[in-house]
């Protein structure tokens, strides 16, 4: 069920502890913590610790966590000091879209020159 925790999800193990991650921030709602495959010098993931397959459904049931990971995501940018060089929030929503983990997610993505639009 959506909010609980999902036995076979990636991002769920990360929140229990049960697959390690290399965590750089945790608040009572988000665990942040380094992408395995990063795609800039700083590719963080903010993630609500309750499941929901992606932002806008977690937006939808739970508007203040949220804006946790909105707000937790201006954290890891402070703290990687790219948020004076810039740095970008995305959640890829839908497999179309490139969306391979079904738990919400935000990237947090900087530390190089980012071009737009995105592939
Ligand atoms: P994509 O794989 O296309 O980026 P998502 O937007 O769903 O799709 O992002 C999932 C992200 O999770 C990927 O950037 C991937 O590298 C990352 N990832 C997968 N497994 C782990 C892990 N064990 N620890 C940290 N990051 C992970």
């Amino acid at each position: 069920m959506a909010g609980e925790p999902q036995t076979d999800c990636l991002f769920c193990k990360i929140v229990s502890g049960e697959i390690p991650a290399t965590i750089v921030r945790e608040s009572e709602t988000t665990v942040a913590f380094r992408d395995i495959n990063p795609q800039a010098p700083t590719h963080v993931l903010v993630i609500p610790k309750v499941h929901y397959p992606d932002a806008a459904s977690l937006a939808a049931a739970e508007p203040r966590v949220a804006a946790d990971v909105l707000t937790e995501a201006g954290a890891v940018a402070a703290d990687e000091k790219i948020d004076s060089t810039g740095y970008r929030v995305i959640f890829n929503t839908g497999s179309g879209a490139g969306q391979t983990v079904f738990h919400a997610h935000a990237h947090v993505l900087g530390g190089r020159g980012l071009q737009w639009p995105p592939g």
